[in-house]
């Protein structure tokens, strides 16, 4: 098997009423075909999965970046779901990967209702 590389991860929820918002905004700021793309129901909410996921990932494509994206109203977090909740989840998330994967640099953001990214800060 050839070896080929990308540098970025983005891990996404699965909800289609944010797929049109998520592809626009992957097309702003990356170039076609240059990142994995994990789409997982309550985006990084089981961290377990979504580790494994970007495991694979970072041993056969060798990625560089990732970029966590969390959505507001996400029905894989149902009842539990707050802003807080989301960001808190986030950091976390933000700090496993870099802990794991140190070359890594992970960027987290929740994605709004009406298509906005908000950029949530690291802890760090
Ligand atoms: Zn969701």
């Amino acid at each position: 098997m050839t070896s080929h590389k990308c540098d970025s991860v983005i891990i996404t929820c699965i909800d289609f009423r944010f797929q049109p918002y998520i592809d626009e905004w992957l097309d702003k700021q990356f170039k076609a075909g240059s990142y994995d793309r994990i789409s997982w129901a309550g985006g990084i909410k089981n961290l377990d999965d979504v580790m494994e996921q970007i495991g694979i990932s970072h041993r056969l494509h060798c990625i560089k970046n990732a970029f966590l994206i969390n959505h507001e109203n996400c029905g894989a977090y149902g009842q539990a779901e707050t802003a807080e909740k989301h960001a808190q989840d986030l950091k976390n998330a933000a700090e496993e990967i870099e802990n794991k994967f140190p070359e890594v640099e992970v960027k987290t953001y929740y994605l709004h209702l009406d298509g906005t990214f908000e950029q949530i800060q690291a802890l760090t």
